[in-house]
């Protein structure tokens, strides 16, 4: 296990906006907890992205101490690709905001989004894209994937309707 000392991490966290989560915080549980439960991967340390500008300082960090990077967006993809055992976690699932622009139909998607955001911020406008069918999937990860759900037999994947 690799131990990143509190003096380490808190360097990182005065240049991040959102939190750094070591295993000795209270916290540290709840915040590596994916959809599925049987996976049980520790990471060294998380960090719980606020704003775009914290990934740039979490891949530095990264580097600088050679741990290997891994991205949640929902943390639902069954296999827990998103944690990563002794690494750095990016975990961006508190960054949920959809923005939609109701004239060029278009909607702006924060990373750590479920699908449940999506359709809350598009059916008030009357507006919907292909996306999955558990509306506690992630739009990062699915669309990934491709994307397949109740709308793709007339409007196609969510990848094909991604800018
Ligand atoms: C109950 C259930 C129902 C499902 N239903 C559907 C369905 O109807 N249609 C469908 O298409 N799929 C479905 N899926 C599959 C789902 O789309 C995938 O599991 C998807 O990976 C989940 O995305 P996430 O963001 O929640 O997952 P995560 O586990 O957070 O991420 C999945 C993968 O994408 C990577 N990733 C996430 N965000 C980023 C990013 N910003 N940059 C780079 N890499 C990133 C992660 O590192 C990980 O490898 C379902 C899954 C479950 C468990």
């Amino acid at each position: 296990m690799i131990n990143i000392s509190k003096e380490t991490a808190e360097n990182l966290n005065s240049r991040v906006k959102g939190e750094v989560v070591l295993p000795s915080d209270s916290n540290y549980d709840e915040v590596r907890k994916i959809w599925n439960a049987m996976i049980d991967r520790r990471p060294a340390l998380i960090v719980r992205c606020a704003k775009p500008d914290d990934v740039p300082h979490a891949i530095s960090f990264a580097r600088e101490n050679a741990l290997e990077i891994s991205i949640r967006g929902a943390g639902h993809n069954i296999a827990g690709n998103a944690l990563c055992d002794n690494g750095l976690l990016i975990d961006f699932s508190t960054m949920r905001n959809v923005r939609v622009d109701v004239a060029k139909k278009r909607a702006y998607v924060e990373p750590g989004a479920i699908l449940a955001d999506f359709d809350e911020a598009a059916q008030s406008h009357g507006l919907a894209t292909p996306l999955g069918i558990n509306s506690t999937t992630g739009v990062a990860g699915l669309t990934l994937g491709g994307g397949f759900g109740w709308l793709t037999r007339k409007y196609g994947m969510t990848v094909d309707n991604l800018v």
